[in-house]
């Protein structure tokens, strides 16, 4: 247990990061970047999501039909994707399904594409159906902590068309509580903020692994609140990237991110 500070620029880092049309991503150095497959070397993403990736594809001998699309992009390559599906899809079309730049959840790393593997493969909508091997990635990737990001009758929520070729990485358990809840990463945000840490935590329970979730206010520019009883060993720290901290602590230490990721940092 140690006593830890955390400093208001870290509310833009983690896996729980909202990037949306209203919230931007702050670009930063020191991303780790991986292959996502070891057949699409140029498509990348940061090292956590991509060790979770493997190891949901692993499950499910996935990378057998499954491709890779699109991964990290820099801001650059956004605004490249923007403009020529401006040129050649017009602004109704762009706007549905292509982020403006800066707003993209592929400049974080922890967005991948995925597609059905075949002959030709739309870069901007890749087919990924919700039957077969697709639907078992879908189902199974919640517990490596992935989610389908943009789904239907969500539209509204998260600005972006339904998309289900996109899935974001936010980590376990919240890939389990947001399918439990049926929340997308904009409304788990705010559900969160009623599970304020240190009085109401949100407590997660399957097959013997238990966690606690609960949300903590950035206050003001300088602000620093203080977490009293931080253990490196079982807590895990993210920003949201609106106004605060989302802390997960698990009870014992090899439940941290289901048991299933394996930190380099110890
Ligand atoms: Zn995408």
């Amino acid at each position: 247990m140690q006593k830890i500070q955390l400093k208001r620029e870290r509310i833009y880092q983690g896996s729980l990061i909202l990037v949306n049309s209203l919230y931007e991503y702050r670009e930063r150095r020191g991303i780790r970047l991986f292959p996502a497959s070891d057949e699409a070397k140029e498509i990348l993403m940061e090292e956590e999501a991509v060790q979770m990736l493997h190891r949901a594809m692993m499950d499910i001998n996935g990378w057998k039909d499954i491709v890779p699309v699109s991964g990290w992009r820099s801001r650059m390559e956004q605004q490249r994707i923007w403009d020529d599906s401006l040129a050649e899809n017009g602004l109704e079309f762009t706007k549905t399904y292509v982020a403006v730049p800066g707003h993209s959840e592929h400049q974080t790393g922890l967005a991948i594409d995925l597609g059905l593997k075949q002959e030709k493969i739309d870069f901007i909508r890749p087919d990924f159906p919700y039957k077969g091997i697709c639907q078992t990635f879908r189902e199974r990737a919640v517990e490596y902590g992935f989610i389908e990001r943009y789904p239907k009758n969500k539209e509204a929520v998260t600005g972006i068309g339904h998309e289900p070729w996109h899935f974001r990485y936010v980590g376990v358990p919240h890939a389990q509580i947001m399918k439990q809840e049926r929340l997308t990463l904009e409304e788990y945000i705010v559900f969160l903020k009623s599970h304020q840490y240190g009085i109401r935590p949100y407590i997660f329970e399957e097959q013997g692994c238990r966690a606690t979730v609960s949300y903590i206010e950035a206050e003001g520019n300088v602000t620093t609140p203080e977490l009293e009883t931080y253990n490196p060993k079982t807590d895990t720290i993210s920003g949201n990237n609106v106004d605060g901290f989302i802390v997960t602590s698990w009870k014992d230490e090899e439940h941290r991110n289901g048991g299933k990721y394996e930190r380099k940092d110890k």
